[in-house]
C-alpha cells in the first residue's frame, strides 16, 4: 500500500537572469508552488506549479488556498492507482498549473515506491532530448547579441519572440538568420499579431529566405477563425500554444483544422490532459512541441520526463530553468548544454 499521507505547498520565487520579455509582457521574476506528497511509509513525491495569469487566469493567493482542498480530496488513495486521483483532480479546472503539479507528485511518488523513474512509468520512449532556448524581445541589436551567446553555448535551435513590432520583428529575424544559419527557428508572437500582420510576417521572412521550422500564437488566442486563415495562408507550420489548454481545446482545433502543431505544457493541461493530447494529436497526424511557463528545475523535470517517456515531441521548449536564478538543480536528470538526459 502506498498511501497519501499530506500534502504541502510551498511557495518559492525565482529572479530571472535577465527580463524576459515577450508579446506585452515583461517578466522579472515567477513565483512558483512547490507540491510535496507524502505517503503513510514516508516516501515523498515533488511537482511544481508555475502559474500563468496571462494564459490560465490563474493568482497565486488562490492557489495557495487550495492546499486543504486537495489534501481533503487525494488523502488515503493509494498512488499506484494513479489514474483513480488523476480523475480526481481533473476538477480543478482553474487551478491548471496546481493540476499539473499534484499530478506529477502522484507519479513521483509512485515512481519512488516502486523503484522505476517517472519516464519509464510513462512509456520510456526516449533517453534524451534537446532544448531550445527563446530569444526575448528587444532591440536588433539586442537579439543579436542573445542569439551569439546562446549559440556558444551550443543551442542550434532557436526561439524567437515577436508580435510587438511588425516592421522590427522582420528586421530582427533577418538580423538573426545572418548570425545563425543552419539553426532552427520556431517564431513565436504570443497572440500579439492580426491574422495579416501574421501573413506580412512571414511572407516578408520567407522572402527573405529563411525557413521557420514552426511559427506558433501568431494571433488572439480564441480567434480560431484567425488561426485557420494563418494557417493556409502561411507557408511555414502553425501552432496553437494559448488557444490549446485543455484536450476540449485540441478537440476544436482538430474539427476546425486551424493548426500544424499543438504546444502542449504542463501547466495549462496538467498530466492527464495532455496524455490525452499526446493521443489525439497523434490520430489527427498533428506534430507535437512542448513548453514552459516559468519552471525551475523541479518543474522542468515533469516536461523532460513527459516528453522521454511519451517520446512524442518534434522540439522541446524547455528552457525556463536556463534563464532562472537557482541555488541547487533539483531535476532527476542530466542537464548537458542543450540536451537533457537520463
Ligand atoms: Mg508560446
Amino acid at each position: 500500500m502506498a498511501k497519501i499521507k499530506k500534502v504541502r505547498f510551498k511557495l518559492n520565487t525565482f529572479e530571472y537572469i535577465k527580463p524576459f520579455h515577450i508579446a506585452n509582457n515583461i517578466a522579472y521574476d515567477t513565483k512558483n508552488i512547490e507540491v510535496i506528497i507524502e505517503l503513510e511509509n514516508g516516501i515523498q513525491g515533488f511537482g511544481e506549479a508555475s502559474p500563468s495569469f496571462r494564459v490560465n487566469g490563474e493568482r497565486i493567493e488562490a492557489l495557495m488556498a487550495l492546499e486543504e482542498v486537495v489534501e481533503e480530496m487525494i488523502m488515503e488513495m493509494d498512488v499506484r492507482e494513479y489514474r483513480r486521483i488523476f480523475e480526481k483532480i481533473d476538477s480543478l479546472k482553474s487551478a491548471s498549473s496546481i493540476k499539473a503539479a499534484v499530478q506529477y507528485a502522484v507519479l513521483d511518488a509512485f515512481g519512488e515506491e516502486v523503484g522505476v523513474p517517472v519516464y519509464q512509468i510513462l512509456g520510456g520512449a526516449k533517453k534524451e532530448i534537446e532544448t531550445d532556448y527563446t530569444i526575448s524581445i528587444g532591440s536588433i541589436e539586442e537579439r543579436v547579441k542573445d542569439v551569439r551567446e546562446i549559440l556558444a553555448r551550443g543551442h542550434r535551435i532557436i526561439k524567437i519572440k515577436v508580435g510587438e513590432n511588425l516592421e522590427e520583428d522582420i528586421q530582427g529575424m533577418i538580423a538573426i538568420h545572418e548570425v545563425s544559419k543552419g539553426c532552427k527557428y520556431i517564431v513565436d508572437a504570443n497572440t500579439g499579431y492580426t491574422p495579416k500582420q501574421a501573413i506580412k510576417f512571414v511572407k516578408e521572412v520567407y522572402r527573405a529566405g529563411i525557413d521557420i521550422s514552426v511559427f506558433e500564437q501568431p494571433v488572439d488566442m480564441n480567434d480560431i477563425e484567425g488561426l485557420k486563415y494563418v494557417r493556409w495562408k502561411s507557408p511555414f507550420p502553425v501552432a496553437a500554444d494559448e488557444s490549446a489548454r485543455t484536450k476540449y481545446d485540441v478537440f476544436r482545433l482538430i474539427k476546425e483544422e486551424a493548426v500544424d502543431y499543438i504546444n502542449i505544457k504542463l501547466m495549462k493541461s496538467g498530466i492527464s490532459d495532455a496524455l490525452a493530447i499526446v493521443e489525439m494529436a497523434r490520430t489527427a497526424n498533428l506534430r507535437l512541441i512542448i513548453g514552459c511557463m516559468g519552471e525551475s528545475s523541479l518543474g522542468i523535470n515533469q516536461s523532460v520526463h513527459f516528453a522521454l517517456g511519451t517520446g512524442a515531441f518534434d522540439f522541446h521548449d524547455l528552457d525556463s530553468l536556463l534563464m532562472l536564478k537557482e541555488e541547487k538543480f533539483r531535476g532527476k536528470y542530466k542537464v548537458e548544454g542543450p540536451v537533457y538526459k537520463v
